[in-house]
């Protein structure tokens, strides 16, 4: 079947098989490791503003508690499938042991249309797939979170029906929350300032300066806004930008947060002054020191591989180059920070935000960066150092390390009974 594409949780699969040859581990743990350790799908029944009942579809995938908790967001989408659920519950797993936190991997999702529910009927959908699923949530058990067109919002739906049940406030069950109800200081834009930390990381490595690096950034929401804000910042020259409808470029330099401003006026970045309008196409090939996916998974493939002209890619986005293409970038020389190392600042928070619910604590902003710096600085070491020790590409390194952390705990906890 030459022109099958393969699918998330086969790309999954083949990464834990990859890592497992490299760890040299036992075939009954790499089975383990490659099916999660529950998936409940339920019916989610929910009554429409125009009094007909409609049933969506709700799962939740715990993949591995090896290391702690299960930890993963929860995505509205009509893309939603157990396949891709699991996937991205496996990349979880993975996510948190590369950043050393402790927690194993979850995910969860509604398939529905979040576009076409009105805020009512999203908050029914959401209170009645908690309700469905409470069994299985907790603090100690699964903390669910954000992710696709689900926002901090929605956290507060699902800790207080949670709470219902319990008969006392649990903020603690989930992560992402407003700031006002528990939330963390520094959540929104951790993804992003955990990505910057391992770009400085890595630029130290490759000699490069920051200081006028060129940056081109697809996807100009919370992940790509807030690292072109930072890198700019901090003297980077961010020369191409981009959102769904289309990017922009301009070599002499593009100011984010005036982008930012036009862009809530006009819904896109595109027209922005003194800038020539660009396609998302063209913006990944944009010759530039550091390349920032920040958008959907597949954008970096085999076709277009072969183009990218950037010494750094640096994957905020999850998923951004799909498995051929990395081996072709790997051949060119590009600098991969993958998206299990690079994008995994958003999840370390929200283990802070837990941590900090737990003790009933607030920390203040610098606490939050700093406690993230270290956390990242660190993570970023590890994967260097396997990179090396393993003779291997940052991507696999990355995998390798973080099943070998997960394989580690299950072999010490043993089987019982
Ligand atoms: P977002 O919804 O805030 O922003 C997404 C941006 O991408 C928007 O500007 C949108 O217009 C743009 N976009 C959508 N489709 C596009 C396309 N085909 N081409 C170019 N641009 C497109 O989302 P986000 O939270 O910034 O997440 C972006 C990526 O980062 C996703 O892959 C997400 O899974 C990943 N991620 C996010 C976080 C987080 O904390 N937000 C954490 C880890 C990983």
């Amino acid at each position: 079947m030459p022109n099958k594409k393969i699918s998330a949780l086969e790309v999954a699969i083949q990464q834990v098989d990859l890592a497992a040859e490299m760890l040299n581990l036992e075939s009954g743990i790499c089975e383990m490791l490659k099916k999660p350790t529950k998936s409940l799908i339920v019916a989610v029944p929910i009554r429409r503003d125009n009094g007909e009942i409609n049933v969506f579809t709700g799962i939740r995938v715990q993949h591995s508690k090896a290391r702690g908790p299960y930890k993963g967001g929860i995505r509205y989408h009509p893309d939603v499938t157990l396949e891709e659920v699991t996937a991205l519950a496996m990349w979880m797993t993975w996510k948190c042991a590369v950043a050393d936190i402790p927690y194993g991997g979850a995910k969860g999702g509604i398939k529905c249309n979040p576009k076409e529910l009105s805020i009512g009927e999203l908050e029914r959908l959401t209170r009645r797939y908690t309700t469905m699923i409470l069994n299985i949530i907790g603090p100690y058990q699964d903390v669910p979170a954000p992710d696709v067109y689900t926002d901090a919002q929605t956290m507060a739906w699902i800790m207080d029906t949670y709470s219902q049940f319990k008969g006392y406030l649990v903020p603690e069950v989930v992560t992402g929350k407003p700031l006002h109800l528990q939330g963390s200081e520094g959540r929104e834009a951790a993804t992003a300032r955990g990505l910057t930390y391992c770009i400085d990381e890595a630029t130290k490595h490759l000699g490069m300066k920051l200081r006028n690096a060129t940056v081109a950034v697809q996807g100009f929401g919370k992940v790509g806004w807030n690292a072109a804000r930072i890198l700019d910042d901090q003297g980077c020259k961010i020369i191409a930008l981009s959102d769904s409808k289309g990017g922009i470029y301009n070599p002499k330099g593009i100011n984010p947060t005036k982008v930012n401003e036009h862009k809530k006026k006009t819904d896109s970045v595109m027209d922005y002054k003194g800038c020539k309008n660009i396609t998302n196409e063209e913006l990944l090939e944009t010759e530039c020191d550091i390349l920032i996916p920040a958008a959907m998974e597949n954008q970096i493939t085999k076709e277009n591989a072969g183009n990218i002209k950037t010494h750094l890619l640096a994957e905020g986005a999850n998923g951004p180059t799909t498995p051929e293409a990395s081996k072709i970038l790997a051949e060119k020389g590009i600098f991969m920070i993958p998206d299990i190392l690079a994008n995994s600042g958003g999840v370390t928070v929200s283990y802070f935000e837990w941590v900090q619910n737990l003790h009933r604590e607030h920390w203040t902003k610098e606490e939050v960066h700093r406690k993230l710096k270290y956390k990242m600085v660190n993570a970023f070491k590890d994967v260097f150092d396997a990179m090396k020790e393993y003779e291997t590409d940052m991507r696999n390194a990355a995998f390798t390390l973080g099943v070998g952390r997960v394989a580690d705990s299950i072999k010490s906890l043993g089987l019982w009974p």
